[in-house]
Protein backbone atom coordinates (compact mmCIF):
# COMPACT_ATOMS: atom_id res chain seq x y z
CA UNK A 1 0.00 0.00 0.00
CA UNK A 2 1.82 3.30 -0.99
CA UNK A 3 2.20 5.84 1.62
CA UNK A 4 0.82 9.55 1.01
CA UNK A 5 4.48 10.08 0.46
CA UNK A 6 4.75 7.56 -2.40
CA UNK A 7 2.12 9.45 -3.76
CA UNK A 8 3.02 12.82 -3.35
CA UNK A 9 6.58 11.43 -4.89
CA UNK A 10 4.19 9.96 -8.06
CA UNK A 11 2.28 13.26 -8.57
CA UNK A 12 5.50 15.55 -8.19
CA UNK A 13 7.21 13.55 -11.16
CA UNK A 14 3.75 13.76 -13.26
CA UNK A 15 3.12 17.27 -12.92
CA UNK A 16 6.75 17.65 -13.86
CA UNK A 17 6.45 16.12 -17.55
CA UNK A 18 2.70 17.46 -17.57
CA UNK A 19 3.82 21.23 -17.64
CA UNK A 20 6.33 20.32 -20.00
CA UNK A 21 3.43 19.10 -22.82
CA UNK A 22 0.25 19.96 -21.91
CA UNK A 23 0.11 23.71 -22.30
CA UNK A 24 -2.83 24.70 -19.80
CA UNK A 25 -6.55 25.09 -21.42
CA UNK A 26 -6.93 28.73 -20.71
CA UNK A 27 -3.52 29.56 -22.18
CA UNK A 28 -4.16 27.64 -25.21
CA UNK A 29 -7.47 29.66 -25.54
CA UNK A 30 -5.63 33.32 -24.88
CA UNK A 31 -3.12 32.08 -27.74
CA UNK A 32 -5.65 31.35 -30.07
CA UNK A 33 -7.29 34.67 -29.62
CA UNK A 34 -4.32 36.42 -29.96
CA UNK A 35 -4.05 34.80 -33.63
CA UNK A 36 -7.33 35.75 -34.10
CA UNK A 37 -6.86 39.36 -33.28
CA UNK A 38 -3.67 39.32 -35.42
CA UNK A 39 -5.84 37.82 -38.52
CA UNK A 40 -8.46 40.26 -38.06
CA UNK A 41 -5.76 43.08 -38.05
CA UNK A 42 -4.30 42.14 -41.08
CA UNK A 43 -0.64 41.84 -39.53
CA UNK A 44 0.24 38.83 -41.61
CA UNK A 45 3.61 37.99 -40.19
CA UNK A 46 2.57 38.83 -36.40
CA UNK A 47 -1.02 36.11 -37.83
CA UNK A 48 1.71 33.38 -39.15
CA UNK A 49 4.08 34.27 -35.56
CA UNK A 50 0.83 33.46 -33.66
CA UNK A 51 -0.36 30.54 -35.73
CA UNK A 52 3.06 29.00 -35.79
CA UNK A 53 2.68 28.72 -31.64
CA UNK A 54 -0.52 27.22 -31.83
CA UNK A 55 0.92 24.74 -34.57
CA UNK A 56 4.12 24.05 -32.40
CA UNK A 57 1.33 23.15 -29.10
CA UNK A 58 -0.05 20.99 -31.97
CA UNK A 59 2.54 18.91 -32.46
CA UNK A 60 3.47 18.63 -29.12
CA UNK A 61 0.02 16.99 -28.43
CA UNK A 62 0.14 14.53 -31.55
CA UNK A 63 3.58 13.31 -30.51
CA UNK A 64 3.08 13.55 -26.62
CA UNK A 65 6.41 15.28 -26.79
CA UNK A 66 7.54 18.21 -24.80
CA UNK A 67 6.27 22.26 -26.30
CA UNK A 68 9.98 23.50 -25.79
CA UNK A 69 13.51 22.29 -25.22
CA UNK A 70 14.08 24.22 -22.22
CA UNK A 71 12.32 22.09 -19.19
CA UNK A 72 13.69 24.73 -16.65
CA UNK A 73 13.75 25.04 -13.05
CA UNK A 74 11.62 23.03 -11.16
CA UNK A 75 9.19 25.30 -8.76
CA UNK A 76 6.21 24.33 -6.83
CA UNK A 77 3.68 26.01 -4.98
CA UNK A 78 2.25 23.29 -2.84
CA UNK A 79 -0.90 24.46 -0.26
CA UNK A 80 -1.01 21.49 2.77
CA UNK A 81 -3.99 20.73 4.29
CA UNK A 82 -3.29 21.66 7.96
CA UNK A 83 -5.25 18.69 9.46
CA UNK A 84 -3.63 16.23 7.92
CA UNK A 85 -0.73 16.25 10.06
CA UNK A 86 1.57 15.97 6.66
CA UNK A 87 5.69 15.75 7.99
CA UNK A 88 7.08 18.55 5.89
CA UNK A 89 10.39 17.25 5.81
CA UNK A 90 9.46 14.26 3.81
CA UNK A 91 7.29 16.31 1.80
CA UNK A 92 9.92 18.39 0.35
CA UNK A 93 12.64 15.51 0.19
CA UNK A 94 9.68 13.52 -2.05
CA UNK A 95 9.36 16.40 -4.43
CA UNK A 96 12.85 16.54 -4.72
CA UNK A 97 13.26 12.86 -5.72
CA UNK A 98 10.44 13.59 -8.28
CA UNK A 99 12.09 16.01 -10.09
CA UNK A 100 15.20 13.60 -10.22
CA UNK A 101 13.14 10.33 -11.37
CA UNK A 102 10.86 13.00 -14.02
CA UNK A 103 14.59 13.75 -14.92
CA UNK A 104 16.25 10.00 -15.34
CA UNK A 105 13.15 8.43 -16.54
CA UNK A 106 11.83 10.49 -19.11
CA UNK A 107 14.54 11.38 -19.56
CA UNK A 108 14.33 15.39 -19.37
CA UNK A 109 17.52 17.68 -20.26
CA UNK A 110 19.14 18.66 -17.02
CA UNK A 111 19.77 22.74 -16.09
CA UNK A 112 21.20 22.75 -12.61
CA UNK A 113 24.33 24.44 -12.19
CA UNK A 114 26.46 25.78 -9.74
CA UNK A 115 26.10 29.38 -9.83
CA UNK A 116 30.24 29.99 -10.09
CA UNK A 117 31.88 26.43 -11.36
CA UNK A 118 28.44 25.88 -13.79
CA UNK A 119 29.12 22.45 -12.57
CA UNK A 120 25.89 20.36 -13.89
CA UNK A 121 24.15 18.20 -11.06
CA UNK A 122 22.76 16.52 -13.95
CA UNK A 123 19.05 15.40 -12.20
CA UNK A 124 17.39 18.84 -12.48
CA UNK A 125 17.83 19.47 -8.09
CA UNK A 126 21.01 20.92 -6.41
CA UNK A 127 21.15 23.18 -3.52
CA UNK A 128 17.90 25.28 -3.31
CA UNK A 129 16.03 23.48 -6.27
CA UNK A 130 13.60 22.75 -6.55
CA UNK A 131 12.02 25.72 -5.27
CA UNK A 132 9.16 24.68 -2.74
CA UNK A 133 6.64 27.32 -1.38
CA UNK A 134 4.49 26.21 1.34
CA UNK A 135 1.30 27.34 2.72
CA UNK A 136 -0.82 25.32 5.48
CA UNK A 137 -4.36 25.80 5.00
CA UNK A 138 -6.67 25.29 8.07
CA UNK A 139 -9.20 22.53 8.29
CA UNK A 140 -8.35 21.22 4.81
CA UNK A 141 -7.33 17.42 4.46
CA UNK A 142 -5.88 17.70 1.34
CA UNK A 143 -2.64 18.24 -0.45
CA UNK A 144 -2.98 21.04 -3.53
CA UNK A 145 0.28 20.73 -6.05
CA UNK A 146 1.44 23.80 -8.11
CA UNK A 147 4.48 22.89 -10.53
CA UNK A 148 6.26 25.32 -13.01
CA UNK A 149 9.07 24.27 -14.83
CA UNK A 150 10.99 27.45 -15.44
CA UNK A 151 12.42 28.14 -18.29
CA UNK A 152 15.02 31.01 -18.85
CA UNK A 153 14.08 32.90 -21.55
CA UNK A 154 11.57 34.26 -19.65
CA UNK A 155 12.70 34.09 -16.15
CA UNK A 156 15.97 35.94 -16.76
CA UNK A 157 13.54 38.71 -17.72
CA UNK A 158 13.08 39.44 -14.05
CA UNK A 159 12.72 42.35 -12.19
CA UNK A 160 12.81 44.43 -8.92
CA UNK A 161 12.92 48.07 -7.79
CA UNK A 162 12.67 49.71 -5.11
CA UNK A 163 10.12 52.63 -5.74
CA UNK A 164 10.11 56.05 -3.92
CA UNK A 165 6.86 56.20 -2.37
CA UNK A 166 5.83 59.35 -3.88
CA UNK A 167 6.48 57.91 -7.36
CA UNK A 168 3.16 56.40 -6.61
CA UNK A 169 1.36 54.51 -9.52
CA UNK A 170 3.05 56.69 -12.13
CA UNK A 171 6.36 55.02 -11.23
CA UNK A 172 4.87 51.90 -11.69
CA UNK A 173 3.49 51.90 -14.35
CA UNK A 174 6.50 53.41 -15.91
CA UNK A 175 8.80 50.22 -14.33
CA UNK A 176 6.98 47.88 -15.30
CA UNK A 177 6.49 49.65 -18.94
CA UNK A 178 10.13 49.90 -19.21
CA UNK A 179 10.73 46.15 -18.54
CA UNK A 180 8.29 44.87 -21.43
CA UNK A 181 10.71 47.51 -24.20
CA UNK A 182 13.93 46.16 -22.16
CA UNK A 183 12.87 42.46 -22.63
CA UNK A 184 11.68 42.89 -25.95
CA UNK A 185 11.78 39.58 -28.01
CA UNK A 186 13.89 37.35 -24.99
CA UNK A 187 11.16 35.87 -23.37
CA UNK A 188 9.36 34.82 -26.28
CA UNK A 189 6.35 36.94 -26.34
CA UNK A 190 3.94 36.96 -26.25
CA UNK A 191 4.19 36.93 -22.54
CA UNK A 192 2.20 37.01 -19.07
CA UNK A 193 3.10 39.13 -17.33
CA UNK A 194 3.50 38.66 -13.28
CA UNK A 195 3.32 42.36 -11.26
CA UNK A 196 4.27 41.98 -7.58
CA UNK A 197 3.87 45.35 -5.55
CA UNK A 198 4.67 45.59 -1.83
CA UNK A 199 5.78 43.67 1.05
CA UNK A 200 9.83 43.49 1.53
CA UNK A 201 11.76 43.07 -1.96
CA UNK A 202 11.46 38.94 -1.47
CA UNK A 203 7.98 39.04 -1.28
CA UNK A 204 7.51 41.24 -4.30
CA UNK A 205 9.37 39.25 -6.35
CA UNK A 206 7.56 35.55 -4.90
CA UNK A 207 4.41 37.58 -5.69
CA UNK A 208 5.28 38.83 -9.04
CA UNK A 209 6.08 35.09 -9.53
CA UNK A 210 3.09 34.04 -8.48
CA UNK A 211 1.17 36.56 -10.26
CA UNK A 212 2.62 35.64 -13.55
CA UNK A 213 2.52 31.69 -13.70
CA UNK A 214 0.43 30.53 -11.30
CA UNK A 215 -3.43 32.61 -12.27
CA UNK A 216 -5.50 31.69 -14.88
CA UNK A 217 -5.10 34.06 -17.68
CA UNK A 218 -7.09 37.10 -17.50
CA UNK A 219 -8.30 36.62 -13.95
CA UNK A 220 -8.64 39.86 -12.33
CA UNK A 221 -7.30 40.84 -9.13
CA UNK A 222 -10.41 41.41 -6.54
CA UNK A 223 -9.24 44.49 -5.30
CA UNK A 224 -10.83 46.96 -8.11
CA UNK A 225 -7.75 49.05 -8.23
CA UNK A 226 -5.41 46.70 -9.10
CA UNK A 227 -7.62 44.84 -11.07
CA UNK A 228 -7.57 48.93 -13.08
CA UNK A 229 -4.46 48.78 -13.37
CA UNK A 230 -4.05 45.13 -14.32
CA UNK A 231 -5.87 46.21 -17.36
CA UNK A 232 -4.33 49.49 -18.56
CA UNK A 233 -1.09 47.69 -18.29
CA UNK A 234 -2.49 44.83 -20.72
CA UNK A 235 -3.43 47.67 -22.92
CA UNK A 236 -0.12 49.70 -23.04
CA UNK A 237 1.76 46.62 -23.39
CA UNK A 238 -0.37 45.67 -26.48
CA UNK A 239 -0.27 49.17 -27.56
CA UNK A 240 3.65 49.07 -27.50
CA UNK A 241 3.42 47.11 -30.76
CA UNK A 242 6.27 44.61 -30.03
CA UNK A 243 3.93 41.99 -31.18
CA UNK A 244 4.38 38.19 -31.22
CA UNK A 245 8.06 37.24 -30.80
CA UNK A 246 9.18 40.84 -30.72
CA UNK A 247 8.17 41.04 -34.52
CA UNK A 248 5.69 43.31 -34.73
CA UNK A 249 2.09 42.94 -33.74
CA UNK A 250 -0.94 43.49 -31.37
CA UNK A 251 -0.18 40.79 -29.31
CA UNK A 252 2.75 41.36 -26.74
CA UNK A 253 1.40 40.24 -23.60
CA UNK A 254 -1.89 37.42 -22.64
CA UNK A 255 -2.30 39.13 -19.77
CA UNK A 256 -1.37 40.99 -16.69
CA UNK A 257 -2.10 39.75 -13.34
CA UNK A 258 -0.63 41.61 -10.44
CA UNK A 259 -0.42 40.70 -6.90
CA UNK A 260 0.21 42.53 -3.77
CA UNK A 261 1.19 42.89 0.06
CA UNK A 262 0.90 45.46 2.14
CA UNK A 263 4.48 47.56 2.67
CA UNK A 264 6.31 49.96 4.34
CA UNK A 265 5.66 53.39 5.13
CA UNK A 266 9.11 54.40 3.25
CA UNK A 267 9.09 51.23 0.77
CA UNK A 268 7.54 50.75 -2.77
CA UNK A 269 8.97 47.73 -3.99
CA UNK A 270 7.58 46.51 -7.77
CA UNK A 271 8.63 43.38 -8.86
CA UNK A 272 8.30 42.28 -12.13
CA UNK A 273 8.36 38.15 -13.66
CA UNK A 274 7.87 37.84 -17.13
CA UNK A 275 6.13 34.22 -18.51
CA UNK A 276 6.61 33.10 -21.81
CA UNK A 277 3.63 32.05 -24.17
CA UNK A 278 4.03 28.75 -23.24
CA UNK A 279 2.48 29.61 -19.84
CA UNK A 280 3.86 25.87 -18.36
CA UNK A 281 2.36 24.87 -15.41
CA UNK A 282 0.20 21.82 -14.02
CA UNK A 283 -1.66 20.93 -10.59
CA UNK A 284 -3.09 18.30 -8.83
CA UNK A 285 -4.77 17.15 -5.02
CA UNK A 286 -3.68 14.55 -3.50
CA UNK A 287 -6.67 13.56 -1.36
CA UNK A 288 -6.21 12.48 2.19
CA UNK A 289 -7.20 8.89 1.16
CA UNK A 290 -4.18 8.69 -1.44
CA UNK A 291 -6.42 9.31 -4.12
CA UNK A 292 -5.70 12.22 -7.03
CA UNK A 293 -7.47 14.61 -9.08
CA UNK A 294 -5.35 16.31 -12.10
CA UNK A 295 -6.41 19.69 -12.33
CA UNK A 296 -5.98 21.62 -15.91
CA UNK A 297 -3.75 23.88 -14.59
CA UNK A 298 -5.91 27.03 -14.49
CA UNK A 299 -6.41 27.47 -10.65
S1 LIG B 1 11.21 31.61 -23.18
FE1 LIG B 1 9.71 29.93 -23.05
S2 LIG B 1 9.15 29.39 -25.17
FE2 LIG B 1 11.04 30.67 -25.21
S3 LIG B 1 12.72 29.16 -25.24
FE3 LIG B 1 12.37 29.69 -23.07
S4 LIG B 1 10.87 28.18 -22.29
FE4 LIG B 1 10.86 28.06 -24.54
Amino acid sequence: MPTIYDVIENVGRELYLRALKDIPADVRAALRKGWERERQSGNRSAEQVMFTILENVRTADAQDTLVCQDTGLPVFLVDIGADLGINVAELEQRLRVACERATREYPLRSNTVHPLTRKHTGVNTGEGIPVIHLAFIPGSMSIHIRMAPKGSGSENMSFLKMLNPSEGIRGIRKFVLECILESGARPCPPVIVGVGLGGTSDTAMQLAKKASTFRGIGSRNPDPEIAQLEQWLLEKINQTGLGPQGLGGATTALAVHIEWAHTHISQNPVAVNIQCWRGERAEAIVHADGSVTYLDGAS
